[in-house]
């Protein structure tokens, strides 16, 4: 079961992560956007972490509305929306409960994806953050590992597409030959999942 400990774990680990990989991350959004997706990620998951420390969450939904709040507010590129809207949602699908199973976890997420494909209206296929998070929510029934491998093939993947949302459509064709900084860091934070799973085993 996971519960809000798990939840926090997940926070943190995802700041860690695009902590070290936010040049990458923005030598990415350099080739098709405006490089600044690794600062943006940088920015949002570090105030997260310092709201999570200063507010108190009792439950797996109070912490992800939490932390959706807070990439909202402090993000200003399109990324924070969309992934404030992530967890935001998947924060409401979970209710009051104290500990959730796995399964309701994906349902949770997909339920966030969801949200994340309403408000960007960004469909499978178009070169976003939606190409890594769909198949990793789809992967989600075969553990943390599976789901983290899904969504790093997913941001594979997005290389020889050509962007349909967002800055990188502004390049039409030229969009093509690159990863997706926003796939790529939708990689990082399923594997952060992993990361928080561990965690709780003490590993
Ligand atoms: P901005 O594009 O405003 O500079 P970021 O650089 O932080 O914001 O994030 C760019 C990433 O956001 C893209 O790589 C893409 O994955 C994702 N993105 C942009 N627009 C959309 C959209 N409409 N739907 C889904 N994802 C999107
Ligand atoms: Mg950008």
């Amino acid at each position: 079961m996971l519960d809000a400990d798990f939840f926090r774990r997940w926070m943190t680990a995802a700041a860690a992560s695009v902590d070290r990989e936010a040049e990458r991350l923005t030598a990415l959004d350099s080739a098709i956007g405006d490089a600044d997706h690794g600062s943006n990620m940088q920015r949002g998951f570090a105030a997260v972490v310092t709201a999570l420390e200063a507010e108190a969450t009792d439950t797996p939904s109070a912490v992800l509305t939490a932390a959706g709040r807070v990439l909202i507010s402090t993000v200003g590129g399109a990324s924070g929306p969309l992934y404030g809207t992530l967890l935001r949602r998947a924060g409401k699908a979970l209710g009051d409960a104290t500990e959730i199973s796995e399964k309701q976890l994906a349902e949770a997420l997909r339920a966030g994806v969801d949200g994340v494909m309403a408000l960007g209206g960004a469909a499978p296929g178009d070169k976003t953050m939606v190409d890594a998070l769909l198949p990793a929510v789809d992967a989600l029934g075969d553990g943390f590992a599976a789901a983290r491998v899904a969504a790093e093939e997913g941001a594979v993947a997005t290389t020889p597409l050509q962007a349909r949302k967002g800055r990188a459509s502004y390049l039409g064709e030229r969009s093509i030959g690159h990863q997706d900084p926003g796939a790529t860091s939708s990689a990082l934070l399923v594997a952060a999942l992993e990361e928080a799973a561990a965690g709780a085993r003490g590993e």
